[in-house]
């Protein structure tokens, strides 16, 4: 299959593995963070922490968008489906986050709440559309990739004259999170290791494109190499990383020139910025309040934004005491350092948010067994 096959010749991985095994210095360790939930999982999947020498050693990062959700803002989307006249609409993996109570909307709607699985935010349009008695909330998340559909539902929804639709905005942005990591004294307090460069994200950065990670690879002198998911991808970023850590350069490089342009793509960040606006603050699970790290929703569009229409309050709510989800999605900890991982927590089983999503560090370790061989 195109870009697909070629991607994923076990010939050339090992070619590029042998090169670099050749080009690491012995001497020094190299820690590079992958950022993406994405490339966690190829990682797990391909095997390819087998085929690195042992100085270097790859760190997942927060880049799940259902992982780092905090529990309050699960607890707010449960209050709001707990509402007789809502029927709220949430992407899949959603549902079965767990919250401090072992709550979960998949539960409350096992109890009798209307909640609708979606596929895109244009089906919470079509939902409210089919109940104009009800209140139809979207609950929308995710990183810059899911941000412009839930921009086109609001405009869409503004066009349509839609009274009864709005969105519960949770959107976060990626630049400001990995600033964070590097610099934030919080983190630091929590817990941190030492990073010498990061994979950026793939399909974050089709829409941002290259330029945003230009300011902390200079501000703080760390190489970026954004890759796309193959297992090839990967394999070609760690070894750019590795060859800008030896010859000392702090640039951001793209392996993914494929889909990936300077500029990313201009239409989607103008509808963006035409519907949202900056947060001066927001808190992630596992990073605390991180500033200017997510958006809502412009006073222009405020009729659809269920924040001010449900009055949502702010909560702050602790993980689950047993789950290490906060340290897991700030690397400093592996899935299966976690006491519970595997045994109480498993997919089936999800006791924090990584575990939940497709997309999370500990469901990829679990999936893939990495797990049994560092265990
Ligand atoms: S194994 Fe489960 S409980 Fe432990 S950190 Fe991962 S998701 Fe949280």
């Amino acid at each position: 299959m195109k870009y697909i096959d070629e991607f994923r010749d076990g010939v050339l991985a090992k070619k590029i593995a042998a090169r670099i095994v050749r080009e690491v210095d012995p001497r020094r360790h190299y820690h590079l963070m992958e950022f993406c939930g994405g490339h966690t999982h190829a990682i797990s999947r391909y095997g390819i922490p087998d085929l690195l020498p042992s100085n270097v050693r790859m760190i997942h990062g927060p880049g799940c968008p259902v992982c780092v959700l905090p529990v309050g803002r699960i607890e707010n989307a449960i209050q709001l489906a707990q509402q007789a006249e809502v029927i709220l609409c949430s992407y899949g993996d959603m549902l079965r986050v767990p919250t401090h109570r072992g709550m979960s909307l998949l539960k409350i709607k096992a109890q009798g709440a209307d909640i609708r699985m979606i596929y895109s935010s244009t089906d919470a349009i079509k939902i409210a559309q089919q109940n104009p008695q009800r209140q139809v909330v979207f609950l929308a998340i995710g990183f810059e990739t899911t941000t412009p559909p839930s921009a086109i539902a609001i405009k869409h929804a503004q066009a349509l004259d839609l009274t009864n639709f709005s969105v519960f905005c949770n959107h976060v942005l990626t630049p400001s999170a990995i600033s964070h990591i590097l610099q934030s004294p919080e983190v630091r307090q929590l817990g941190w290791v030492p990073l010498d460069g990061f994979i950026g994200p793939a399909h974050v950065s089709t829409v941002i494109g290259s330029r945003p990670y230009e300011y902390f690879a200079e501000e703080f002198q760390k190489p970026v190499v954004i890759a796309g998911f193959e297992p090839l991808d990967v394999m070609q970023a760690i070894l750019m990383l590795i060859r800008q850590i030896n010859e000392e350069r702090a640039e951001v490089e793209n392996e993914f020139t494929r889909a990936v342009t300077y500029q990313g793509n201009l239409k989607a960040q103008h509808l963006v910025a035409e519907v949202f606006e900056l947060r001066r603050a927001f808190e992630w699970r596992g990073l605390g309040s991180v500033p200017y790290s997510a958006l809502r929703i412009k006073a222009a569009f405020s009729d659809f934004d269920a924040e001010k229409r449900f009055q949502i309050p702010a909560l702050s709510i602790a993980d689950n005491k047993a789950c290490e989800c906060g340290a897991v999605l700030r690397g400093i900890k592996h899935p299966k350092d976690c006491k519970i991982f595997g045994s109480v927590c498993t997919p089936d089983n999800p006791i924090g948010s990584c575990m939940v999503s497709s997309e999370g560090a500990c469901a990829a370790y679990y999936s893939y067994g990495r797990f049994r061989q560092t265990a």
